[in-house]
């Protein structure tokens, strides 16, 4: 009998990867553990509808305690492993229980970047799991004084899902402006300015001196010595990989466990995925890069799957990901910071996406902005564009009534 198959992180990623094994027709024993007490569960709703639904909210499953039953997956819930026996290909788990792998799959994801300023407050919070959004979303009352420490996806979702429940709420940002990571400046000015008509108050290019904490709220002293007081201050300045057993184990890590294109780690029994992997783009000539994206933490996990069974497939995929903000859907396919120069398409009512060219022509990225899903279907055909390596005539990609499509099939 062999030892089977073991996944580390039972978040997104380590999740699809379980499955995908059964998927493929693995028979072993797949054991996926994880350290939260919950069920595998959808992050993206934690800052959107688990903050602002009427009722209580549930975490949204990504499979119920059935079918883990019914695909003989065992998920060791509440369960932290401390270490890897590379050796004797053993995960170790709490008072040294053994756990062995044929192939083990980190899926790790990443953690709040914290803030040491807010290390000793208790008023103020980082959202990652299902718990911190309930103890959020608790404090989201009607007049309540929320400060949002980092403009990014979480502090903007997040300051949208607070004036939707009638808090007055404060961005705080070190950079120029919001958004920096990723996103093109024209993009993140349209979410700004709504955020701006919703009462936001978005404070760009601030620095944060002292933290401290009173009897009810906290005191957020900036640079200058201007004091902001708030009830709460949510810290989401960015996330960092979980690579400690990685690296303990004796594993290349670098922003991220290292992976070659078929997420192997330097032991060719260890694979890694999702948000806490740093692997090869082969689309933009092997540049190493690390995406904290729910797409990419369900592609890589069942990439993974099919390569811990020895089908030895590269990673191909586009990045993409999105935010929703009040009704505005924003959604970005490619690496936008590839691009040499920008091509603009508007579709109406707002709504536009950029095309970004790298200097030989190729489309390297496309990143759309407007209300619902109106950039949707275009931004789909942009990434196939994209991974086609196609370079789109430019005077095509500005027309909106020359359809995309009829681009591919060029
Ligand atoms: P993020 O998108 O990287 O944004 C963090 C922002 O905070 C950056 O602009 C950062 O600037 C800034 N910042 C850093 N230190 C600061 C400080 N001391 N004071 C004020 N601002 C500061 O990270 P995030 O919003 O925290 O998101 C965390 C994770 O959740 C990421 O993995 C993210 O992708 C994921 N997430 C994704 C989505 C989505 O895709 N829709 C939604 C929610 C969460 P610097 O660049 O200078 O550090």
């Amino acid at each position: 009998m062999t030892a089977g198959m073991v996944i580390i992180g039972g978040g997104e990623c380590g999740a699809r990867a379980a499955f995908a094994l059964r998927e493929n027709g693995y028979a072993g024993s797949v054991t996926l553990i994880g350290a939260e007490k919950h069920l595998p569960y959808e992050r993206p709703p934690l800052s959107k509808d688990t903050m602002i639904s009427p009722e209580h909210p549930l975490a949204r499953t990504i499979a119920g305690e059935d079918r883990f039953a019914e695909q003989d997956i065992r998920f060791v819930a509440g369960t932290t492993a401390i270490g890897i026996d590379r050796e004797a290909k053993n995960v170790i788990l709490a008072g040294d229980n053994r756990l062995a792998y044929d192939r083990l799959l980190l899926a790790t994801g990443a953690v709040p970047r914290p803030l040491p300023l807010a290390a000793a407050s208790r008023h103020c919070a980082c959202l990652r799991s299902y718990d911190d959004a309930l103890a959020i979303r608790a404090q989201l009352q009607p007049g309540a004084r929320i400060v949002i420490v980092g403009g990014g996806f979480i502090g903007l979702e997040l300051a949208a899902s607070a004036r939707q429940r009638g808090a007055v709420v404060t961005v705080l940002e070190t950079q120029a402006r919001i958004l920096m990571r990723g996103v093109p400046e024209e993009i993140a000015a349209v979410i700004a300015a709504r955020h701006r008509q919703e009462g936001v108050l978005i404070r760009c290019g601030v620095a944060i001196a002292a933290i401290t904490d009173k009897d009810i709220g906290v005191t957020i002293t900036l640079a200058d010595g201007e004091k902001l007081e708030a009830d709460l201050a949510v810290i989401g300045i960015g996330a960092l990989p979980v690579t400690a057993l990685a690296e303990a184990a004796g594993l290349e890590t670098a922003n991220g466990i290292l992976v070659n294109a078929h997420l192997q780690t330097s032991d060719p029994d260890i694979f890694a995925a999702g948000d806490c992997c740093a692997f090869p783009l082969a689309l933009y000539d092997g540049r190493q890069v690390r995406l904290e994206a729910w797409r990419n933490a369900q592609e890589q996990g069942t990439l993974a799957a099919r390569n811990m069974l020895g089908l030895c497939e590269p990673h191909l995929a586009v990045p993409w990901f999105w935010s929703d903000q009040y009704e505005l859907g924003l959604q970005v396919a490619g690496l936008a910071d590839e691009g040499a120069r920008t091509i603009r398409r508007d579709l109406g009512d707002g709504a536009f996406i950029l095309f970004h060219l790298a200097a030989d022509g190729r489309l390297v990225a496309a990143s759309g902005i407007g209300p619902g899903s109106s950039v949707a279907r275009d931004i789909r055909l942009a990434e196939m564009l994209i991974a086609r390596s196609a370079c789109p005539d430019q005077a095509h990609l500005a027309a909106p009534d020359i359809k995309l499509k009829s681009l591919l099939a060029a």
